[in-house]
């Protein structure tokens, strides 16, 4: 492995290369109104190139600091984010446009817990492991397994979640002891500003976490400085950063799309059932990767789930959040494209058989805003049930049986999420554990990502690798294996040279006896 020295000037030689400088500035709009919130610097590949060589200059400092040195600097800013939250959600929320409650549940609520959470389970899922063996070589041996930080760690992130999901991951990525670069989306990067400018306040050494606010290109550039990269958004652009991360061999981990089904089973508690379909297809204007994106129903109770759920969804009110607390249910649609592929999916949806029970047009503005929509009578050739919609949209389709249901909801190229209701528990994990999913929930939804010591990830094309429990931070370290020989510490082992008849045979003997005893019918 080469040394830091070695790395810091090898980035340096990159940063002096005639690499582009843009120089241009990225304007931050506010999705609720149209207006620009602010403007920051588009950083080119040489902007990254000299940041990662700062951030390796700084790592051994902190790495330096231990588990105590660096549990205290995230405890500060666990107290900081709550000192600040409003600065914080104000902030989230200018450039998401979604509603404070969404901004303060699943973003302010998940970084208190995840900065205390790190903090005091760091230390317990990075300490040495002594490990015990049944190899007789080994016998009087002390095994160690260590995890050592990585070094430099390169995070990039969404614009859904600007606090959780592009910040989140830098939390236990420092607390490994890595400086870390995030780069934002260009769309929302003004909470990771915000956030490396709180945790500066609270003692962490200055480069130890830097915010690369850029496009792609930038995500692109700082694949090639890191020593490993945390990656969360589309599948589309996850295959770019698995292949980079490829050709560099270092290791990606990989957060990626989703269309997570709902299965309702005609002995569910409708009324739980219901609310839980309206309120995670809905919160955060369905911008959320493990949003319920599809309800597949057993035949007995559909029409009356659908009226539960039409009568809600209905009830919404949608718009700009600026009033605060309790003024709006559904916010603004954050990143102008995705308005698109909403109204596309509907359209397509309508044009194959559907039928609009609620919603179904985007809003007049300022402001992106698009109607919670309720479809029936949909079915697998339409792009809602199959394609990530990513919007406030949920289509219900009846099915004859649980069969059908886990069949259907299997029958996709993703893979994150799952629910399903049924007040026989025990039938609804055994329904769960059919599901070709990273997590699943029975009569609840979402809530896995809430539990920190639970991995989250995704299968099929919804991801490599996950976030949160032992490997959530493992992740972010290389193992080493350490064998000591201490006691026992002879001239010579029985089995070197020079090779004697007597002692092979007594290995090859030994070797039968220890695995020989089986049988083999
Ligand atoms: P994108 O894949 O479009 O972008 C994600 C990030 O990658 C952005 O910062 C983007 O920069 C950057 N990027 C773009 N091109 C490259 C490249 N070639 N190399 C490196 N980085 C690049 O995703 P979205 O921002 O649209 O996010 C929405 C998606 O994220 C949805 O599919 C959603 O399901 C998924 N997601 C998954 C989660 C999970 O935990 N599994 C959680 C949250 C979201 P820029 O924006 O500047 O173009």
């Amino acid at each position: 492995m080469a040394s830091v020295e070695q790395h810091v000037e090898q980035e340096i030689l990159q940063a002096e290369s005639p690499i582009s400088r843009r120089g241009d500035e990225i304007a931050v709009e506010n999705p609720a109104t149209g207006e620009t919130v602010r403007t920051v610097p588009d950083l080119g590949a040489q902007d990254i190139a000299e940041m990662a060589a700062r951030a390796r200059r700084a790592q051994p400092e902190w790495e330096a600091y231990g588990f105590d040195g660096r549990a205290r600097v995230l405890l500060r800013a666990q107290k900081w984010l709550m000192d600040n939250s409003q600065r914080v959600a104000e902030t989230i929320v200018s450039e998401t446009g979604k509603t404070f409650e969404d901004a303060n549940l699943a973003e302010i609520g998940y970084a208190g817990n995840a900065f205390g959470f790190w903090a005091k389970h760091g230390p317990e899922y990075l300490a040495d492991e002594s490990i015990k063996s049944s190899q007789v070589l080994v016998k009087g041996k002390k095994l160690i397994l260590r995890y050592r930080p990585l070094g430099l760690i390169g995070v990039i992130g969404p614009w859904n979640y600007p606090l959780t999901n592009s910040f989140g991951d830098c939390i236990p990525a420092l607390m490994a002891g890595n400086s870390v670069i995030l780069k934002p989306s260009e769309i929302t990067p003004l909470t990771s500003l915000l956030m490396a400018e709180g945790l500066r306040e609270c003692g962490l050494p200055e480069d130890v976490l830097q915010i690369a606010t850029g496009r792609g290109e930038a995500g692109a550039a700082l694949i090639e400085h890191v020593d490993m990269i945390m990656f969360t958004g589309s599948t589309r652009t996850g295959r770019k950063v698995a292949e980079a991360a490829a050709r560099r061999l270092i290791p990606a981990s990989l957060e990626l799309g989703g269309k997570d089904p709902m299965i309702v089973l005609s002995d569910a508690d409708l009324e739980r059932a219901a609310n839980f379909a309206a309120y995670f297809s809905m919160q955060n204007a369905g911008q959320t990767c493990i949003s319920i994106e599809r309800v597949y129903v057993e035949e007995p109770v559909y029409d009356e789930f659908v009226a539960k759920v039409s009568e809600k969804v209905r009830a919404l009110r949608v718009g700009s959040p600026k009033g605060g607390f309790g003024t709006v249910e559904v916010g603004a649609i954050t990143f102008p494209p995705q308005l698109d592929i909403i109204k596309d999916h509907v359209q397509d949806a309508v044009q194959k058989g559907a039928r609009v029970l609620t919603g179904g047009r985007q809003m007049p503005g300022p402001g992106r805003f698009y109607e919670p929509t309720v479809l029936v009578d949909v079915n697998h050739t339409m792009k809602c049930m199959t394609e990530e919609t990513f919007g406030p949209t949920l289509p219900i389709m009846k099915v004859a049986d649980a069969d059908e249901a886990v069949r259907l909801a299997n029958d996709s190229p993703y893979g994150l999420g799952a629910s399903v209701f049924s007040r026989d528990a025990a039938r609804g994990e055994a329904i769960a554990r059919r599901i070709e999913s990273g997590a699943a929930n029975v009569n609840d939804a979402m809530i896995n990502y809430t539990v920190l010591e639970l991995p989250m990830g995704g299968a099929k094309t919804s991801g490599i690798g996950s976030r949160h429990g032992a490997g959530g931070i493992r992740k972010y370290c290389s193992q080493q294996a350490i064998v000591v020989t201490a006691k026992l510490a002879m001239k010579k082992e029985l089995f070197m040279y020079p090779y004697k008849t007597r002692t092979s045979r007594l290995l090859a003997g030994l070797f039968k006896l220890l695995y020989g005893r089986g049988k083999r019918a």
